[in-house]
């Protein structure tokens, strides 16, 4: 029924969850431009044709953008649900076991610092206003009007995604086929240390590791596509 994370989530309140969507921002942003940098890099070392890889880069954006909604939309989901079960039963303890309850709550807010008197007198009070907000946020860490909502989560990792793909398509249709290549592995990878240099603030982890660490994988997947693109550019034509 309860346990220390929970409680810690709970501490952390509005700014705790605002944190968390823009680290699944800057994170579904960044997915986007690697996938799509491995994708449009990869045709590159196969072609010159510039519809080529528009198709390809457009059609790797909305795959991924898409996979990336679908996937946020379900673990929202299940993680609404398993909220909406906690609250439930909450609700049903708080009808059976009011004087369990109250126990409970009083021992929660005595482990958050209170002592014993005041902890119960602070239960005693939440109770009567509102039981069940109380024990959902002291207990569960969460506020019942205020469930992460699916198609939010949703919408935001889609166009966390397509902002992030739109970097690579772009710098690989726009300019002129001699230096595409260069226009795109260049912003891509400035980009990437702009992402990894903000999630690691966000995180609060160290920064330079980070940068070079985002920036080096975004090569690594460049590097791998554009040489199996050669490969098969070459065997294919
Ligand atoms: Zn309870």
């Amino acid at each position: 029924m309860s346990s220390t994370d929970q409680h810690d989530e709970a501490h952390n309140g509005a700014l705790g969850s605002r944190l968390n969507w823009l680290r699944a921002a800057v994170l579904g942003a960044n997915d986007g431009i690697v996938s799509t940098a491995g994708l449009v890099v990869g045709v590159a070392g196969a072609t010159d044709d510039r519809s080529a890889l528009l198709t390809a880069g457009l059609a790797g954006l909305l795959a991924g953008s898409m996979s990336m909604a679908a996937g946020e939309y379900v673990s929202v989901s299940t993680q609404r649900d398993s909220e909406k079960a906690a609250l439930a039963t909450e609700r049903r303890e708080l009808k059976e076991f009011p004087e369990a309850e109250l126990a409970e709550l009083t021992g929660l807010l005595v482990g958050r610092g209170l002592s014993e008197e005041v902890a119960r007198e602070a239960a005693v009070q939440l109770t009567e206003r509102d039981a069940l907000r109380a024990h959902a946020s002291v207990e569960l860490g969460i506020n019942p009007d205020d469930l992460t909502n699916p198609w939010h989560a949703a919408w935001a990792s889609f166009f966390a995604f397509t902002a992030g793909a739109l970097l690579p398509l772009l710098a690989i249709v726009l300019p002129p086929s001699s230096i595409r290549l260069y226009v795109t592995v260049g912003s891509v990878l400035a980009a990437l240390a702009l992402t990894g240099w903000w999630s690691a603030r966000l995180g609060a982890a160290p920064v330079g590791r980070a940068v070079v660490r985002n920036a080096g994988g975004g090569a690594v997947a460049m590097g791998v596509t554009y040489g199996a693109g050669v490969l098969l550019g070459a065997v294919g034509g």
